[in-house]
């Protein structure tokens, strides 16, 4: 799977902290640092509207279809997804999930039952059947590519959702990467979600004063 960030907002913080400053005119204030301290306040209130000026778009490829099912759940972002009505799945590629891939008699079963589908799709397709209607066959496995946008108080929304120990493994493992990415370009407007790479777990914090 890989995880691209395509655009952002460029200068995010400055953004977000002069929209904040329009509440109160305090611009004669503005500086980097007194950003900084302003926009991790604006989160410790909960006055989360400003964030919505800044947005990011990401591209995840090779990604499954049941991780893209989850992912459009999140009615306050934008997505371009590959079409299974254009693009012929011949020969599709599949994820496999870890705990099937550890164990040799699952990944059996599992990649077997993927090439009946194959050959099934395949068939239906000679047969003059339309893309649309032979990708019924098609399983939660097959690999898709996703674009999605979304602002700043969103993303922070999915992340501490989908970074959750209780979501589900694969859209926990694109926010992790996501998190990471949107901590390096915007490290205030998300300094209170630690981002662990290696329990692969986003957890907030609370009650941080920096
Ligand atoms: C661990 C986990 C398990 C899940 N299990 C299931 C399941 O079994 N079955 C299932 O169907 N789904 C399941 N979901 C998906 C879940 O129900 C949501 O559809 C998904 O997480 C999108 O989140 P959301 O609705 O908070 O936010 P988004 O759609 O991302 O919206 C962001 C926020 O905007 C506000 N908002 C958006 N639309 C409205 C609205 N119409 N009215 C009021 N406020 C709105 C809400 O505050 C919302 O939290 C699961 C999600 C998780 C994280």
């Amino acid at each position: 799977m890989n995880i691209e960030l395509i655009a952002f907002t460029p200068d995010p913080q400055q953004v977000i902290a002069g929209a904040a400053r329009t509440c109160y005119l305090s611009f004669d204030r503005q500086n980097e640092e007194s950003d900084r301290k302003l926009i991790r306040q604006l989160i410790r209130s909960g006055h989360l509207s400003v964030l919505e000026h800044a947005t990011a778009t990401f591209r995840v490829r090779g990604c499954s279809r049941a991780f893209t099912h989850q992912l459009v759940r999140h009615r306050l972002c934008s997505f371009s997804q590959q079409s299974q009505r254009y693009v012929k799945e011949t020969g599709f590629a599949a994820v496999t999930p870890p705990r099937i891939r550890e164990d040799p008699e699952a990944v059996l079963i599992y990649d077997e039952m993927l090439d009946k589908i194959r050959s099934a799709y395949r068939h239906l397709i000679e047969l003059g059947i339309r893309k649309e209607d032979a990708r019924f066959l098609l399983p939660n496995a097959v690999t898709s590519e996703i674009v999605f946008s979304a602002n700043f108080r969103q993303l922070r929304h999915m992340l501490i959702l989908r970074g959750d120990p209780h979501a589900q493994w694969e859209i926990r493992e694109v926010f992790i990467r996501i998190g990471t990415i949107l901590k390096e370009i915007a490290p205030d407007c998300f300094f209170d979600l630690v981002v662990d790479e290696e329990k692969e777990t986003i957890e907030r914090i609370t009650g941080d004063k920096n």
